[in-house]
């Protein structure tokens, strides 16, 4: 039987309608969450992704400015940027859009922003307080997973899990998560041995890694759950064929574009999978509908009673 197919799309979609019911509510009690996205030079892809962000905002009706230091920003100008928009009682998510220029220590800024505001969940105060299960803005990516399985039925306490990448952005979060939900939970990367053998023991399997189709039926236990956060581009026939060969719809996209987005997941697993998300319209959604969650849950977290208060006015 084929797999169910998660759809990411959708769930954004909920998500999202959610949080602008949400940002409405508290805009008419007087308290618009306000975003700030810092977007250093001119990278492509990027650009591309602040685009989105900024976007979401309008559409859910969170109150966004963005900010475009030169390329040749130094880690003083930035860190005076932030320490500003720390300050200013509008702006309730500072987002520095990664990857910074090599001459920015990426460290230092990310941790000059109020861990209040951290609305990508990457301060250390927030990694501790997912870690020790308090309040805090956890990271859009992971929680985003989290949503997918929830809202779609898939149990997650008492099953094995098992986490294919070890990043502070998605591999540590996710597993975090996973655990804080009941899963038990292995983590694997580059150096973990009989790595197929161990992704097979897996109910759910989570791939972040950034190879494109490294996961092959040969990782399955079939029937399991798997959640393909990998997003690579293929531009070469031979890579397409080798994934997409007998697609009619993908071959009419790559000829148009010469280009195509495939997952840390194999297609093939779809045959033997019992859910998986596809590449793309599964996590990637996900994770700019999580950043509008992010970004009115720090605006109620950091007003604390004051909005609950208003909304009673
Ligand atoms: P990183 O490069 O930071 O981490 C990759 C991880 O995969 C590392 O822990 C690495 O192990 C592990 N790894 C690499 N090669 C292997 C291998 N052969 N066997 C086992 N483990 C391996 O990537 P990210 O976590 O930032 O991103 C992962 C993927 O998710 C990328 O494709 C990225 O584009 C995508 N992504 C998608 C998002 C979305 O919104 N959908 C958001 C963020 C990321 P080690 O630690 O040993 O080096």
């Amino acid at each position: 039987m084929p797999a169910l197919i998660l759809d990411g799309t959708r769930i954004a979609q909920e998500i999202r309608s959610e949080v602008a019911a949400e940002v409405k509510a508290m805009t008419a009690a007087g308290v618009r969450p306000g975003l700030a996205v810092v977007l250093v030079g001119h990278n492509p892809a990027s650009e591309i992704y602040v685009r989105g962000k900024v976007k979401a905002c309008e559409e859910v009706g969170v109150y966004s400015e963005q900010f475009t230091p030169s390329e040749s920003a130094t880690t003083a100008e930035l860190l005076a940027l932030i320490e500003g928009l720390n300050r200013r009682d509008e702006i309730d998510g500072i987002l520095v859009q990664l990857p910074l220029p090599a001459q920015v220590d990426a460290k230092k800024v990310l941790l000059a922003v109020d861990p209040a505001k951290d609305v990508d969940g990457f301060h250390p105060m927030n990694v501790g307080f997912l870690s020790t299960q308090r309040p805090g803005l956890v990271p859009c990516t992971p929680a985003g997973i989290i949503e997918i399985l929830q809202r779609s039925g898939i149990p997650i306490a008492g099953q094995e899990a098992v986490v294919v990448g070890r990043s502070d952005i998605v591999g540590k979060p996710v597993a975090m998560l996973l655990t804080n939900a009941n899963a038990t939970v292995t983590i694997c990367h580059s150096k973990t041995r009989d790595l197929a053998g161990v992704c097979r023991r897996a109910d759910i399997l989570v791939a972040a890694i950034g190879r494109a189709g490294m996961i092959t039926r040969d990782f399955m236990k079939p029937g399991a759950t798997v959640i393909d956060v990998g997003m690579n581009t293929v531009t070469g026939l031979a890579e397409f064929r080798r994934f997409f060969a007998g697609n009619a719809r993908r071959e009419e996209m790559f000829a148009k574009k010469g280009t195509t987005l495939v997952g840390d997941v194999h297609p093939e697993v779809a045959e033997i999978a019992g859910a998986i998300t596809p590449v793309p319209g599964g996590v990637g959604p996900l994770t700019i509908a999580m950043l509008m969650f992010n970004t009115a849950k720090a605006a109620k977290m950091r007003r604390g009673n004051r909005v609950a208060e208003l909304s009673r006015a």
